[in-house]
């Protein structure tokens, strides 16, 4: 590419102070981050936490109530050439059935003055060069999602902004988008995605953005996160639950009780937990730590806004 902005160059999205209400739904309250080049950020929340509404305010596709979302300094719609700045895909069901891979991404690419020879270069790169002369109505969620993505880098644009990319990919697809995230971010590019589910993050995000209720509950590397998690926990199997419950809370542990043969600590590591039973007499069979992991942690920031979203999206959903 010529006249895009080369991969690397530092553009940002910055999203300050955002603002965004459906009658009685506040989508977006109060957000701001910013999204790094260089890195992949995940932007992770429940159903309904306003992650659509903040990406489409982003791209200009609806109006923010207040505050600013700015790409390179710049609000989406006033990018000279967008396609070529910022690359998105967000409803992937949104192409014309009729029209053949190639000739949609053709099509894309003359009306953005950008060169043919890079529909044939995307098309390499989604892995659709072998199926590009099918109409798109044929094609499954993942090819469709493949067909997304490959219009979206027609451009070569600085920033990507994908929602929800790994929803509905089979295996093969989610280890290609993700080795696909790693290398546009590797080139410099800052990259937004969006999931409700943390497992599709964490091997993939460098930095996480949690959002729920339309806030932001956490902005974050990922091993930070993992390690304000509520801490490890150890299991306890016993059959002096009585005894080992007083020896180990005697400490300042806080112990409860799992099933009849089992207690769980936490505030202790494992080995003081073994020294403390084993010098006060206390017999156990098993003694198990467990690493709080990111989906816990995850879970624990977002458990109020899962009930808020779940009842709401419903509201959501009869109100449109
Ligand atoms: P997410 O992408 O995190 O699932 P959304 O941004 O789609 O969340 O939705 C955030 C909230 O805004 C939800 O309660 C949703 O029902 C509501 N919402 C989104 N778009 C509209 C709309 N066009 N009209 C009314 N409510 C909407």
């Amino acid at each position: 590419m010529t006249e895009s902005s080369p991969p690397g160059d530092g553009v940002t999205i910055e999203v300050r102070g955002l603002r965004k209400q459906y009658r009685s739904v506040t989508a977006v309250d109060d957000l701001s981050f910013t999204v790094e080049p260089g890195m992949v950020t995940g932007f992770v929340g429940p159903n309904g936490a306003g992650k659509s509404t903040t990406m489409r305010i982003i791209l200009g596709l609806d109006a923010a109530d207040g505050g600013t979302a700015l790409i390179g300094g710049r609000p989406y719609r006033t990018l000279p050439r967008p396609l070529r700045t910022v690359g998105a895909l967000l409803d992937a069901a949104a192409v014309h059935p009729g029209r053949s891979a190639r000739n949609h991404l053709l099509w894309l690419a003359r009306s953005n003055a950008i060169p043919r020879r890079r529909v044939e270069e995307v098309l390499d790169l989604a892995g659709l060069a072998s199926v590009a002369k099918r109409t798109v109505g044929g094609f499954s969620l993942g090819m469709r999602q493949r067909l997304g993505i490959a219009a979206a880098l027609l451009g070569d644009p600085a920033v990507v902004i994908f929602d929800e990319p790994i929803n509905g990919l089979d295996l093969e697809g989610i280890q290609w988008i993700r080795g696909l995230l790693r290398s546009l971010a590797a080139d410099g590019r800052a990259v937004l995605i969006s999931s409700h589910l943390m497992s599709e993050l964490q091997d993939t995000a460098d930095h996480l953005l949690v959002i729920g209720r339309g806030r932001l509950l956490a902005d974050t590397s990922v091993r930070a996160l993992v390690a304000t998690a509520s801490g490890d926990r150890v299991t306890v199997r016993t059959t002096m639950r009585a005894e080992a419950m007083t020896v180990l809370s005697d400490v300042g542990a806080t112990v409860a009780v799992t099933d009849g043969e089992t207690v769980t600590v936490t505030g202790l590591p494992a080995e003081r937990v073994i020294e403390l039973l084993t010098r006060n007499g206390v017999t156990f069979t098993g003694v198990a730590a467990h690493r709080a992991s990111l989906e816990e942690a995850y879970m624990e920031l977002t458990r109020d806004a899962v009930e808020f979203g779940a009842a709401t999206t419903r509201e959501g959903r009869d109100a449109r």
